[in-house]
């Protein structure tokens, strides 16, 4: 965990969104120092966090942005889409409302972000399995018809964090090489 004191090939900027309370900051703090907090408050004005990993023999930092509590202002700026070669977008398998918003911020995402983005679809707390109100089926058919890429997280048990981050990463490294 945390930066190799090496010589960086590539910097990678990744973008978070979706909406309030899906979980995006405690994502972003699993993969960026594997910890877990379940009363965290919302994220006031926190911008990156980042993490240096080896992908194909490169050095890979990753520069990932958390919206600082904004998404409940529909205020994401361009500013924060600006230079992202990759977006995860978020939600909460239990609360049905996150995952039907999600072609907003599809929309909102490709009318600031680059058209060749890289965008992974998650459906977070995939542990609260007993409360779920998406079907793993809607969630990756909607994927598919989009061409995005698609995984279930658990932040709390560290499900698939990893695997969501390196196939945005690997994806974004496969274009640029
Ligand atoms: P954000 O507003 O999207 O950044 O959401 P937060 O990361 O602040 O998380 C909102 C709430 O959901 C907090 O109470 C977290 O502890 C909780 N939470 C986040 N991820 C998970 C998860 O994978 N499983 C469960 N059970 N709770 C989670
Ligand atoms: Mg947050």
């Amino acid at each position: 965990y945390g930066d190799a004191s090496q010589k960086v090939d590539y910097v990678f900027k990744v973008v978070l969104i979706g909406d309030s309370a899906v979980g995006k900051s405690q994502i972003l703090s699993r993969f960026a120092r594997n910890e877990f907090t379940l009363d965290s408050k919302a994220t006031i004005g926190v911008e990156f966090q980042t993490r240096t990993m080896v992908i194909q023999h490169k050095t890979v930092k990753a520069q990932i942005w958390d919206t600082a509590g904004q998404e409940r202002y529909r205020a994401v700026t361009s500013a924060y889409y600006r230079g992202a070669v990759g977006a995860m977008l978020v939600y909460d398998i239990t609360k049905r409302q996150t995952f039907d918003h999600i072609p907003r911020w599809l929309e909102e995402l490709r009318g600031h972000a680059d058209k060749n983005i890289v965008i992974i679809l998650i459906g977070n707390k995939s542990d609260l399995e007993d409360q779920r109100a998406v079907p793993t089926e809607d969630a990756k058919e909607f994927a598919q018809q989009e061409g995005l890429f698609f995984l279930e997280t658990s932040a709390l048990q560290a499900t698939n964090v990893e695997e969501a981050f390196l196939t945005v990463l690997t994806e974004i490294f496969n274009i640029v090489n």
